[in-house]
């Protein structure tokens, strides 16, 4: 059981690297991504979790921009932690985290809601990549909403008016920056449209050029049609096809293990990085 697409608490997850490794083996599951938004500070606590019958992928998932100003969000797998274009994208993005989010903090004030950066950070654990969830946890704490479902669906909405966009590289930046760090990468959930604008299909050949490696077909957020859909474009490029649960704990309904990678598709996918920089003990 192959999944390539989880959160813990280090971005906005709600289990810690450990569990997160604990819960997987107790699931069953053989072959298990940690994909912390643009963060690989989980890498560490997981890989020490880590015990025989388990493989870990370490990977981020980059949230990057199109030129348009379309939300797209790149998982990384299996590069080089230690790359200093990697490393710099990472910090950059999450440190562009912070005004992004006193920013919609001053535009929900503004309306007469009441919620401070305090607030948020109390509600984001210590080092976190800050973003809506733990707004949006701290909206929940005041009473005003009852769960990051409802917030998702209105106030922080991407096409609220109180999201505010945080600045970040576009796809085929982080497209090159995972490659040249060694990795793959892998397009998240590309239809998932609940969310806000999605990309068409026909940039996809323009990431293949930039070096993306694969597609997540299976997720959640798309239905039948989308994946069939997603699964032909997939083929027709010669990309990877790639399923998994984007699991984030309790902060969404989302189960680990939920959809999966068929373990053909995923030897593919390693044998496109640079090493083989799976780790298993
Ligand atoms: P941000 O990166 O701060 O713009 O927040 C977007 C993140 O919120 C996404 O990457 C998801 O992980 C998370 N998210 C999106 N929709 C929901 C939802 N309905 N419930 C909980 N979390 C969500
Ligand atoms: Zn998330
Ligand atoms: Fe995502
Ligand atoms: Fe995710």
């Amino acid at each position: 059981m192959i999944d390539l697409h989880t959160h813990t608490n280090v971005s906005d997850g709600t289990d810690s690297p450990f569990e997160l490794i604990n819960k997987a083996m107790s699931q069953g599951i053989t072959t298990l991504a940690i994909t912390d938004h643009d963060s690989i500070d989980g890498w560490q606590e997981a890989e020490r979790a880590l015990r025989p019958g388990l493989q870990l992928v370490k990977g981020a998932e980059i949230s990057t921009l199109t030129t348009d100003g379309i939300s797209v969000h790149m998982l990384g797998l299996l590069f080089d932690g230690g790359n200093e274009a990697m490393i710099t994208m990472l910090n950059d993005t999450k440190d562009q985290r912070i005004p992004r989010m006193k920013k919609m903090i001053e535009l929900l004030n503004r309306d007469g809601i009441t919620i401070s950066m305090d607030d948020v950070m109390a509600a984001a654990p210590e080092g976190a990549t800050v973003g809506r969830p733990h707004l949006a946890d701290a909206l929940v704490a005041t009473g005003l909403l009852k769960s990051r479902d409802e917030a998702f669906q209105g106030l922080l909405n991407n096409d609220s008016k109180y999201y505010v966009e945080h600045v970040a590289p576009t796809p085929e930046e982080a497209i090159r920056i995972i490659k040249e760090a060694g990795g793959v990468s892998v397009i998240a959930h590309p239809f998932a449209s609940r969310r806000g604008q999605i990309v068409s299909v026909d940039t996809f050949a323009t990431l293949v050029q930039a070096g993306l490696n694969g597609v997540e077909v299976d997720h959640r957020d798309h239905n039948a049609q989308e994946r069939a859909d997603l699964l032909h474009v997939t083929r027709e490029l010669n990309l990877v096809a790639t399923g998994s649960s984007d699991y984030h704990g309790t902060g969404k309904l989302n189960s680990l293990g939920e959809n999966l990678t068929n373990p053909a598709e995923w030897e593919r996918l390693e044998s496109m990085a640079r090493e083989r920089r799976v780790i298993s003990k």
